[in-house]
């Protein structure tokens, strides 16, 4: 048994100021502010999407977007149209900072939290330094992050990696951002994650332009203001939509294609040797059970979790592996054609 090709891991995240290469052009991580971008915010990055990028827009398990396909040339044109969204930051340190994952039902209590947050965050914190702010209905507790503040009854319920430290002031939780230890309170009940309702799913987190761009349309027509993003890449609006699913996006539970995981692959990534999503797309046609996970390459960008089957490439072929991560032993490699 052999584990899959080594991988290249970055110290740091893409951005808006800071784009990183790959295998479509440059691609850029927008950071919504406090979870949520305006409809007018949605419209403005399908626009950027579609007139300076190759038009495909991913959804992150780190609830941001990245458009993709952009050149050196478009850098300036792209930051004034985000500045006019409001959506630029003044400095590549300030936007790496911002790294705060907001729950996508969190009340208002949480997303002011998240404000107060965001305006308070140093910049001296190191790469990849993560935030989470969730409040009730508690949806992304459970999620990774350095730091987790989530709003209770009780006060701010706060957790440092894995470990719960006690309930402290909303103040006082802010004030964690400049190094301040609070003084806690035990905490009586560990806030868990409930249910996640469906929200409005792409494929495998691949957006097209036209179709954010219609989806916002149905959105501003049903009387939304926003549209919130979480870490399993389904949108949610402050209406109810109707008519998603006609725009080729997912709003049932149940369907399938949310059991598959796919990052995307080649040849948009420069690490894969094969095509993820046109192989998830086959295996969907054919029906499967439980989870399946398939990766351009050992890093496994779309999922950290184990699933029941995961699919790894290496070298134009893809390793098997059976109730695991991408970063498990591979028990036998089979072409794409096999599969
Ligand atoms: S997992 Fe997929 S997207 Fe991530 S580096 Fe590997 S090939 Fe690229």
């Amino acid at each position: 048994m052999t584990t899959a090709a080594a991988f290249e891991v970055k110290g740091w995240c893409p951005g808006a100021l800071r784009p990183m290469e790959s295998g479509d052009g440059l691609l850029v991580r927008v950071r919504p502010w406090c979870g949520a971008f305006t409809l007018e915010q949605a419209a403005g990055l399908a626009d950027i999407a579609g007139r300076l990028g190759n038009g495909h827009i991913d959804l992150t398990r780190r609830a941001n977007l990245q458009i993709r396909g952009l050149k050196d040339a478009d850098m300036p044109a792209l930051h004034e149209a985000l500045d006019r969204l409001e959506l630029l930051d003044p400095d590549a340190r300030t936007e790496a900072a911002r790294n705060i994952m907001v729950g996508p039902l969190a009340g208002p209590e949480a997303r002011a939290l998240a404000a107060e947050l965001s305006r308070a965050l140093p910049l001296d914190l190191p790469p990849k330094f993560g935030w989470l702010v969730d409040g009730a209905p508690f949806t992304i507790v459970g999620e990774r992050s350095d730091i987790a503040l989530c709003v209770t009854d009780a006060g701010v319920a706060v957790r440092r990696g894995d470990r719960w430290l006690g309930v402290t002031s909303r103040a006082q939780a802010v004030a964690m951002a400049s190094g301040a230890t609070p003084l806690f309170a035990p905490l009586s009940e560990v806030p868990a994650a409930g249910a996640r309702p469906p929200g409005i799913a792409a494929p495998f987190g691949r957006l097209e332009a036209d179709q954010l761009r219609a989806l916002v349309a149905l959105a501003g027509k049903a009387g939304a203001s926003e549209m919130r993003l979480s870490p399993w890449r389904a949108l949610y609006f402050d209406a109810d939509i109707a008519g998603a699913e006609s725009l080729g996006l997912i709003v049932d539970a149940d369907d399938p294609l949310l059991r598959i995981d796919a990052c995307p692959g080649g040849p948009a990534c420069r690490s894969s040797s094969v095509d993820t999503r046109r192989d998830a797309m086959r295996i969907a046609a054919r029906g499967f059970a439980g989870t399946v996970h398939v990766s351009g390459c050992a890093k496994g960008c779309a999922r950290s979790a184990p699933a029941d089957l995961v699919l790894v490439g290496d070298n134009g072929r893809y390793g098997v592996i059976h109730r695991g991560t991408s970063r498990d032993n591979i028990e036998r490699t089979v072409a794409p054609e096999e599969i």
